[in-house]
């Protein structure tokens, strides 16, 4: 059954990464927003994305029409960092009823804590983008990528000036949408400081536990 995905967490709990593997694994495309705005040729956009504050409903919204308009998205996807407002939730009410695709959101949950030391952890490779972690997943050699030999580098709103606009700004503004899917009994909840692996095969699980559900009702 077609279906949309919603990832829900702060910044830095894995949305990404498992709305990669749901895409090649189930053939469901990943939407992320921050991906599609980093892609886009607008400075204004990148210096408010490396404040760690939000773009405005408007330029998201009608991006996020556009993509899950193409053929792709027919039989569901998986949208990462998008609601991020209650503006963004009702208008993905209206996108879902109008597609008549069920919703489901899944938390990710990471303690605060956490996500700040795999913030503060984070490098990357500038030639060929390899991710590591000064904590869990440090290079052979300090600060050098283990292929490349060349200087890692900290993403700009990976610091920790950044990151903690970025976490109040999904305080504020996001985490009050997660109380939204409960009521309506569309959430579940994930650990999100299991393996990538662990996480995926709990996700895999939920989802098709639903699917069997409908088939069922
Ligand atoms: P992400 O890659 O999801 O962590 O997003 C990086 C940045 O892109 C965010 O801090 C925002 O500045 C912007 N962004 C991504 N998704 C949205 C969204 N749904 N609404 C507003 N801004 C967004």
């Amino acid at each position: 059954m077609s279906k949309i995905i919603v990832l829900m967490g702060a910044p830095g709990a894995g949305k990404g990464t498992q709305a990669r593997l749901i895409q090649e694994r189930l053939g469901l495309p990943q939407i992320s927003t921050g991906d599609m705005l980093r892609a886009l040729a607008a400075e204004d956009i990148h210096t408010t994305q490396a404040s760690g504050k939000l773009i405005s409903d408007d330029v998201v919204i009608a991006m996020v029409r556009q993509r899950t308009a193409s053929a792709d998205c027919r039989n569901g996807y998986v949208l990462d960092g998008f609601p991020r407002t209650t503006a963004q939730a009702e208008m993905l009410e209206e996108l879902a009823a109008a597609q008549g695709m069920p919703l489901t959101a899944i938390l990710i949950d990471v303690p605060t804590e956490v996500l700040k030391e795999r913030f503060a952890g984070r490098r990357i490779c500038p030639v060929c983008g390899e991710t590591y972690n000064t904590y869990f997943r440090p290079p052979h050699s300090d600060n050098l990528c283990d292929l490349h030999n060349v200087q890692l580098e900290q993403r700009a709103d990976d610091r920790l000036d950044r990151v903690q606009v970025r976490l109040d700004t999904y305080e504020k503004q996001t985490a009050p949408l997660l109380d939204y899917y409960k009521r309506s009994g569309r959430l579940k909840i994930v650990d999100g400081t299991q393996a990538p692996e662990a996480i995926y095969a709990e996700l895999e699980r939920i989802l098709t536990e639903e699917a069997d559900c409908r088939r069922t009702a």
